[in-house]
């Protein structure tokens, strides 16, 4: 059987790839298991040099993987670019810090005892991704993995099957033993396939209701899970804050990569005084965007991933309308001949909201930005944690104190203040309440694909 990848502009078939079966799996993961041993038995540097090899590889195919991505998944051109260089700077910080942060350390120093704590990998590590940043969100788990000494199995998303395969084929071609970075191909019932095998540590970034799932089967095997997922991040705005600045950066916080960003703001709550010059702030930067084929260098907002997704979020935006909410601007599928085919959806303000629509309930994966008015500051904490979520927010004011006395109270992995970027590889990131399990980036995410052992040595 085969896995037809669709261009989510006009429903081409981008390429095609043979989807795992039962026994593809089960092999994947006893080559896998069989490669730990010499692999684990490289040291950090030794490990690091594979993944220096790779990095001049995924250079060199910067324009290949991004054009990939762009026309699987509908990212505009110029966003996949950035992505791939973004991801490079994270590579070159695992590259540089990785034999440093798993170097043995020592804890405990008296007399004849030295007790050091040594950092040892787990084994088959099950790397689960999701389609919306197809190089770096499945690299966030490839990466460390390896590095920290576990074997690899890659299931990436049935949506960007052909731009994750890449990661494998560079790995391989960067001469990685044989067995150790691995490749299935499938949807969720090959993800499923793997999962059910006797893997020692799962990764997973995608949706809550699958790492739910993921999270339950590792917890009867009694395996550990390192679980991203989904997130209905708050944005909050108060009277004083700088306008300029703030609406730049929710901008971007809300529309890049056409609203499919685990942490885009996806609820925003403006401070009464300033609450309706915010609305047409954002109705008429909209107004200047422009939607459209993603391969077009002209192109702000592109199409969605699926028509799955499409679906679902015009489902989310017609509750909305059909429990009072007003539509500011968009609201809806763009007319005409170049959006016919696509799974396009027009960028959207939405106003008068209650708690009880979906677009406050559920995760919004599409450009539609639901605003709410609040009175007061325990207003708005009230209900920015009104979410299952806890992933991320972000807080525009000029008053710090007040900033971080709201950071301090939201419940979220991630608080910014004043900023949208604020992924560093050296900050750790994941969520709070169902948004996660773990944390990636920085010396907490590497170290969470090691196991601790501690050697307690006393000199005879
Ligand atoms: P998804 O959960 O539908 O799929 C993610 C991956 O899981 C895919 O590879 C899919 O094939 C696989 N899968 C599906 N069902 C499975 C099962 N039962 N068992 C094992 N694997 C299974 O998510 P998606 O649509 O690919 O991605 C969008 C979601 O990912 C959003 O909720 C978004 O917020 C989240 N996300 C989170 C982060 C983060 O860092 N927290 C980053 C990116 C995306």
């Amino acid at each position: 059987m085969k896995l037809k990848s669709i261009n989510p502009h006009d429903q081409s078939v981008v390429g095609e790839l043979k989807i795992s079966t039962q026994q593809d799996v089960k092999r994947a993961v006893k080559k896998a298991k069989k490669a730990f041993g010499p692999w684990q038995a490289l040291s950090v540097a030794e490990r690091v040099e594979y993944i220096k090899r790779f990095r001049t590889k995924v250079a060199k195919n910067k324009e290949k993987i991004a054009k990939l991505t762009t026309l699987e998944m509908g990212k505009p051109l110029q966003q996949s670019l950035d992505d791939v260089s973004w991801e490079l700077e994270f590579l070159d910080y695992y590259i540089k810090k990785g034999p440093e942060y798993l170097a043995d350390e020592t804890v405990y120093k008296k007399g004849k005892e030295h007790f050091r704590v040594s950092y040892e990998p787990y084994g088959v590590c099950a790397c689960i991704a999701p389609w919306n940043f197809p190089l770096s969100m499945a690299n966030s788990g490839v990466i460390p993995a390896l590095i920290a000494g576990n074997t690899v199995i890659l299931k990436p998303s049935e949506y960007t099957s052909l731009s994750q395969k890449i990661i494998i084929d560079l790995l391989q071609k960067s001469r990685i033993p044989d067995g150790v970075a691995n490749l299935l191909i499938g949807g969720g019932e090959v993800g499923k396939m793997l999962i059910d095998e006797p893997i020692d540590l799962a990764w997973f970034t995608g949706s809550t209701k699958v790492g739910q799932e993921i999270y339950r089967k590792c917890g009867k095997k009694f395996i550990k899970a390192l679980l991203e997922m989904g997130g209905s991040s708050p944005g909050i705005i108060f009277a004083d804050a700088n306008l300029d600045l703030t609406m730049d950066n929710l901008y971007w916080a809300r529309f890049l990569n056409c609203g499919q960003v685990c942490t885009a703001i996806k609820r925003l709550f403006v401070e009464m005084p300033v609450y309706r010059k915010v609305v047409n702030l954002f109705v008429d930067k909209l107004k200047t965007v422009k939607v459209g084929n993603p391969m077009d260098k002209k192109t702000d907002i592109g199409p969605l991933v699926s028509q799955k997704q499409l679906k679902l979020l015009k489902e989310q935006v017609a509750d909305a309308i059909s429990k009072g909410a007003k539509v500011e601007i968009g609201g809806k599928q763009p007319e005409g001949k170049e959006f016919e085919k696509g799974n396009y959806f027009e960028p959207t303000v939405l106003t008068d909201i209650t708690t009880d629509m979906r677009v406050f309930t559920e995760e919004t994966f599409g450009p539609v930005l639901p605003i709410i008015p609040f009175k007061t500051e325990e207003e708005a904490i009230r209900l920015a944690n009104r979410t299952e979520y806890g992933l991320s927010a972000e807080i525009y004011t000029t008053d710090l104190e007040k900033g971080e006395r709201v950071a301090k109270q939201i419940e979220a992995g991630t608080v910014a203040i004043n900023t949208d970027d604020f992924f560093k590889p050296e900050c750790p990131f994941g969520g709070y309440k169902k948004s996660g399990m773990g944390r990636e980036y920085g010396e907490i995410g590497m170290k969470e694909f090691s196991q601790v052992k501690l050697i307690a040595v006393v000199r005879p």
